[in-house]
């Protein structure tokens, strides 16, 4: 049993013949990531929209590397089967366009794909950034995409996800972290969203040789607001991945920082993250375990209040918990050789810092101001071939969201094209993800984890 209760009704046997009587909207169980699981649960069908395209050879030479059954046409028949059978993915590469005609074959490819894709199944479109293309008809056919799939997405089933990756030019060869990401079921969560790939100029960095079972092996991490929620499960998936983990969290929460230290076995520093010596104390600690990796700045606070309600202190502590600590942290690690060259900074924002929310001014200001450091950080952080990126959960579900009021609880659930929140380690996977050495392309993005949520934005 979940926190969900319509979730489980739904899909308990009764339920399920009720819902289906009645039209309830059905809440599909995702497949999540375990050690071990196959990329893809089937087969995949693999299109090009034009002649031009860049990215389908390097997609299908790692599916078939990793032995799934790829097929072209999106009518053939897979797996044994008919060419109605599901499919577990369906790829389309629409880099080249030349103008908004060239939108059809993507059309006559996605149409039968929607038809065949199967619970969990990862739908992903693949184009070039829009802003590289000064042609209006060629920018407005590669921008078309994002319309293309942000509604596609909220005609997806099942659990099935559907997104867009816009490839810079020259990067197509800097995308396999990226790939075994959106394709796996470790992005269950990730759904109607775009990333950009290569977008940060002077990127460098290789997956080769990686163990994408251990991708962080060998890697130190910080992670801060470890000792509960989402921060305890990204240092859980951190370890995972074959990360040594420093937890840190407020005296206050002593006990349970030991008990989230102890569980991935690492080390706890128990630290107010707004205190003066704060980037000087993460620094040393840091120093005694060989250097530092990865950053995850977790730690947050709500304040909520009325803007009309709002005082001076309440204001301040949400706005340095959430964004000046971080400020302060990365200027300490951008002059530090204690932050290792190839390291990786991954902040947490939220929908509020993109859709704004009623009572969260502070929040929502501080939020969106992440974003706005991730901004100018990224291209300061080439030079130590690292990245900063940030992901903005949506509802999830923890003690936080549990507490809320029934009525908004049950919005934030139901109001997304999963018609679910999400779990902490759908957020920390993400984490996981940007973390990874593979990931050296990726930086400067802002990345929703909300089950495309329709609430604000
Ligand atoms: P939580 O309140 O359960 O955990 C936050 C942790 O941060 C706590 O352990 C707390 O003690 C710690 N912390 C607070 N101030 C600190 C300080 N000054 N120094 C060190 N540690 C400090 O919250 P959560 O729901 O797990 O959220 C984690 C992050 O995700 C936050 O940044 C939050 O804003 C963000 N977020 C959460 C949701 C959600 O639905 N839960 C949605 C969007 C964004």
């Amino acid at each position: 049993m979940s926190n969900d209760w319509y979730s489980d009704f739904v899909n308990s046997s009764i339920g399920r013949s009720i819902a289906g009587t009645v039209g309830l909207p059905p809440v599909p169980r995702l497949r999540r990531y375990e050690p071990g699981q196959p990329l893809l649960s089937g087969p995949a069908l693999l299109g090009t929209a034009t002649a031009d395209g860049r990215v389908a050879k390097v997609v299908r030479s790692l599916l078939t590397d990793l032995g799934v059954e790829v097929h072209d046409d999106p009518n053939s028949a897979v797996g044994g089967g008919s060419s109605t059978s599901k499919v577990a993915a369906g790829i389309v590469d629409a880099t080249g366009l030349s103008g908004p005609g060239d939108l059809a074959e993507i059309q006559a490819f996605l149409t039968p794909v929607m038809r065949r894709i199967g619970p969990s199944g990862r739908v992903l479109v693949i184009g070039d950034v829009p802003a590289g293309a000064t042609a209006p008809a060629v920018r407005a056919a590669r921008r078309a995409l994002e319309g293309l799939v942000r509604s596609a997405a909220k005609e997806a089933r099942y659990g099935a996800t559907v997104n867009l990756l816009h490839v810079a030019d020259g990067a197509e060869n800097d995308l396999e972290s990226t790939l075994r990401f959106f394709l796996s079921s470790r992005s269950a969560f990730v759904h109607g969203q775009r990333l950009d790939v290569g977008t940060v100029p002077g990127f460098s960095g290789s997956s080769q040789g990686v163990d994408w079972d251990k991708p962080l092996a060998g890697r130190t991490a910080v992670v801060t607001g470890a000792a509960r929620g989402i921060g305890a499960t990204v240092a859980a998936t951190l370890r995972r991945d074959g990360a040594t983990v420093i937890c840190i969290d407020v005296p206050a929460s002593g006990d349970a920082l030991a008990r989230t230290a102890n569980e991935v076995g690492g080390s706890a520093l128990q630290l107010d993250i707004t205190a003066d010596h704060a980037p000087a104390t993460l620094l040393e600690h840091a120093q005694r375990h060989g250097g530092l990796d990865v950053v995850v700045h977790n730690a947050g606070i709500t304040r909520d209040k009325l803007l009309a309600n709002q005082d001076r202190d309440r204001w301040n502590s949400v706005i340095d918990v959430n964004l000046t600590s971080q400020l302060k942290i990365n200027d300490a690690l951008l002059s530090s050789d204690v932050f290792h060259r190839g390291g990786r900074i991954v902040t947490v924002s939220s929908m509020a810092g993109i859709a704004g929310n009623r009572g969260q001014t502070a929040y929502g200001a501080s939020k969106a101001g992440v974003i706005g450091m991730v901004d100018a950080t990224a291209p300061l952080l080439v030079e130590k071939d690292a990245t900063i990126n940030a992901v903005a959960p949506g509802f999830i579900e923890t003690a936080m969201t549990n507490a809320m009021p029934v009525g908004t609880r049950e919005a934030g659930r139901r109001l997304s094209s999963m018609t679910q929140g999400g779990l902490p380690v759908d957020v920390a996977e993400t984490i996981a993800w940007f973390a990874q050495g593979a990931s050296y392309a990726v930086n400067g993005q802002v990345l929703r984890v909300d089950g495309q949520n329709y609430l604000g934005a």
